[in-house]
């Protein structure tokens, strides 16, 4: 955020360059709605979950402390971004299911850096409403703050919808050589890439 877009478009197209294709971004709002996408749009897609079939494509999930999650089967991939709102409307369950009426076969996931169940501190009421739903998110700070582990919980999730879970990793606030939006206010952002 509050990069130039000029350099901004400079560095989408280099790396589109470097995996030989175009990379398909979303316009993330949060939200939990899925585009199926056959062909590379040109101007970005308001979603934060987007599906394809086509090999010719890269998938691309923006973050800075949410999760980049990552999906793919046999015959189609996915990007979701979840953050503690895509948790809870449920924008991953979307997805898998998109997935698999596209093509039924296991889902294997890679869940990106994310801000750690030690780091997300939140209010009470943020506790509440995301630990009722989903257990698994409770932790607590270092010094027994408060906390969510939103990584666990979608692990969680994800393992009970039959999803093989390949790898979770690192922190985003405390490996500084990722963006992080929770320590840094504006910042970058890390993006997720898939592509069959
Ligand atoms: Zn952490």
């Amino acid at each position: 955020m509050g990069d130039d877009p000029a350099s901004v478009e400079l560095n989408r197209r280099l790396l589109s360059e470097e995996i030989g294709r175009p990379i398909q971004f979303m316009n993330q709002v949060h939200g939990n709605i899925v585009e199926v996408i056959d062909e590379y749009a040109q101007i970005p897609l308001t979603a934060d979950a987007l599906v394809t079939t086509n090999p010719n494509i890269a998938l691309a999930v923006m973050v800075a402390d949410c999760i980049p999650l990552l999906l793919t089967n046999q015959g189609s991939i996915a990007a979701v971004h979840v953050g503690r709102k895509g948790l809870l409307n449920g924008v991953t369950k979307s997805a898998l299911s998109v997935m698999s009426d596209i093509a039924p076969s296991t889902i294997t996931a890679i869940i990106g850096p994310s801000i750690c169940g030690t780091c997300y501190e939140v209010s009470d009421d943020v506790y509440e409403e995301v630990t009722s739903t989903f257990p698994r998110s409770k932790s607590q700070t270092k010094h027994g703050g408060l906390a969510l582990d939103l990584a666990a919980a979608l692990s969680y999730e994800l393992e009970s919808n039959g999803v093989r879970v390949l790898d979770r990793t690192g922190c985003t606030v405390e490996d500084r050589s990722l963006f992080s939006y929770r320590r840094d206010g504006v910042t970058g952002r890390q993006v997720g890439l898939i592509w069959l």
